[in-house]
């Protein structure tokens, strides 16, 4: 198993995905659960901040997280939503939703069930996000984190808003990048931060290629 984890805008799904695919692994983004969750209580009209009112929808929704590396579909109910969980209304409210601590347990349970199933089937998972090599999977073998330059970072959210049809300059996706990850590392329970035995990777002047190649060295492939 591979710990992923970093701030927003590092190349990590992108990097997680192509790692998974080289090594014959399954992928794991639980980014995406904090994001179907707050698509959820967006369309439910809750309260964001409400800890008891998203709990309560945390819990109830129905939906699924595709492993597959080439193609994770992630659905609410039975519809689609792997592009509705990408949109500016989710970036913008997806850290007051993680950082409910009820909310964090009940998908974090999730996720390692997820984990322990996609290791039997597969024999291997590369899981990313923010807190896998520190609280979801402390044992995983190997642990990276991945940084970059701010600047680096909104731009390639900007690219990656514009190529999904949404308009978004640098200077707006800094300024979201720089909200979320302001958000994400202050928070009490599970703050983004590296794992003491992380291996840290500065992708700012590295091509995913050059990523990939690093990082299957690291996993011995
Ligand atoms: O990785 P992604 O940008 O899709 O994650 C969306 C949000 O979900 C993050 O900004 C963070 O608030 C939350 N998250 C988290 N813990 C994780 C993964 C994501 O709190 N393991």
């Amino acid at each position: 198993m591979v710990a992923l984890d970093g701030p927003s805008g590092t190349g990590k799904t992108t990097v997680a995905r192509r790692l998974a695919e080289r090594l014959g692994a399954g992928y794991l983004d639980s980014g995406a659960m904090y994001r179907v969750v707050t698509l959820a209580v967006l369309r439910a009209g809750a309260d964001p901040d409400d800890a008891a009112r998203v709990t309560e929808i945390a819990g109830e929704t129905v939906f699924t997280i595709g492993t597959s590396p080439d193609s994770p579909l992630v659905t609410l109910g039975t519809e689609d939503v792997t592009a509705a969980i990408r949109g500016n209304d989710i970036n913008q409210t997806v850290s007051a939703v993680s950082a409910i601590p009820d909310v964090r347990r009940l998908l974090i349970d999730r996720q390692r069930t997820i984990i322990t199933e996609v290791l039997a089937e597969t024999g291997g998972v590369v899981v990313e996000g923010r807190d896998i090599g520190t609280v979801v999977a402390p044992d995983a073998p190997l642990k990276i984190y991945l940084t970059a330059s701010a600047e680096i970072r909104a731009a390639r959210r900007s690219a990656q808003d514009s190529a999904a049809g949404r308009e978004s300059t640098p200077a707006d996706a800094l300024a979201s990048v720089n909200r979320r990850d302001h958000l994400d590392s202050s928070r009490a329970t599970s703050p983004l931060r590296p794992a003491e035995d992380a291996v840290h990777v500065d992708t700012s002047e590295l091509s995913i290629d050059q990523v990939i190649v690093a990082l299957a060295e690291l996993a011995g492939r």
